[in-house]
C-alpha cells in the first residue's frame, strides 16, 4: 500500500510544480485558448496545498475524492471539472476493489475514462487525453517493470510534443480550426508536469 507519507509528499509536490508552472501554462493558453489556464490551474493546487494535511490524512480512495472535489471547485474552465472528474473517478476506483500500487493502471484508466466521458473526447483532439491516453497505455504494457517511472517521463514529455501538429477539435482552442496548429496543447502541458512530478518523486 502506498504509505501516507509518501502520498503527502507526491501530493506536495505535484502542486507546487503546476504552481510553478502557472506562466508557462498560461502563455501556452494565450496562443491558443484564453490565457487562463496557468492561473486556474493554479487556484486549484493552491487549494489542494491549503487542505495538504486534511487530505493526506484521509484514506487514499477519500483523499483523491477529496482532490477532485476541490479542483472542481477552484480550477474552473474547462479544465477544472475534466481534472477533477479524473481524481474523483481514480478515488471511487479505489472505494471499489482497487488498489495502489498494485491496480496503478486500472486506477488512473478509470479516471482518464471520466475525463474522456466528461469532456466527450478521446486521443487525437489536442487536448490533456493525447498525454493522459499514452500515459495509460505505457502504465498497462509496463506494470511491474524497473523502468515504469522513465517510461511513463518519456511517454509524457513525448505526447506533449506530439499535440503540437494536431487540430483542435475540442475546447476553446477548436474555436481556431486550422490556426490551432503549431502550438503544445495547454492541459496536455499541464498534464505532463503532474504526471513528472510524481515520477520525480517516486525516485
Ligand atoms: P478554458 O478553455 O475553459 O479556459 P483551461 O484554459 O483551464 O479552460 O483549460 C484548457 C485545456 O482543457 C485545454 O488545453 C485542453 O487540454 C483541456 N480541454 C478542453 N476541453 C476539453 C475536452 N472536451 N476534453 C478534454 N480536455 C479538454
Ligand atoms: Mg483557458
Ligand atoms: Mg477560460
Amino acid at each position: 500500500s502506498v504509505q501516507p507519507e509518501t502520498f503527502k509528499s507526491l501530493l506536495k509536490a505535484a502542486a507546487e510544480q503546476v504552481i510553478a508552472s502557472a506562466p508557462e501554462l498560461t502563455s501556452l493558453d494565450q496562443a491558443i485558448g484564453d490565457g487562463d489556464h496557468g492561473t486556474n490551474m493554479k487556484r486549484g493546487f493552491e487549494a489542494v496545498l491549503g487542505k495538504l494535511d486534511a487530505i493526506s490524512a484521509q484514506p487514499l480512495n477519500e483523499a483523491f475524492k477529496a482532490i477532485g472535489k476541490t479542483l472542481v471547485m477552484t480550477v474552473g474552465g474547462a479544465s477544472g471539472p475534466l481534472y477533477g472528474s479524473f481524481f474523483l473517478a481514480a478515488g471511487e476506483a479505489l472505494s471499489q476493489d482497487k488498489h495502489l500500487p498494485d491496480d496503478l493502471a486500472d486506477v488512473f484508466g478509470s479516471g482518464v475514462d471520466a475525463v474522456s466521458a466528461r469532456g466527450r473526447s478521446q486521443a487525437g483532439e489536442k487536448t490533456m487525453l493525447d498525454v493522459l491516453v499514452p500515459v495509460l497505455e505505457t502504465l498497462k504494457a509496463g506494470a511491474g517493470q524497473p523502468d515504469l517511472i522513465e517510461r511513463v517521463r518519456i511517454t509524457a514529455a513525448e505526447a506533449v510534443e506530439r499535440t503540437v501538429p494536431m487540430q483542435a477539435t475540442k475546447g476553446r482552442a477548436s474555436f481556431l480550426g486550422a490556426r490551432s496548429v503549431g502550438h503544445v496543447d495547454p492541459g496536455a502541458r499541464s498534464s505532463c508536469v503532474l504526471l513528472h512530478a510524481v515520477c520525480a518523486g517516486l525516485e
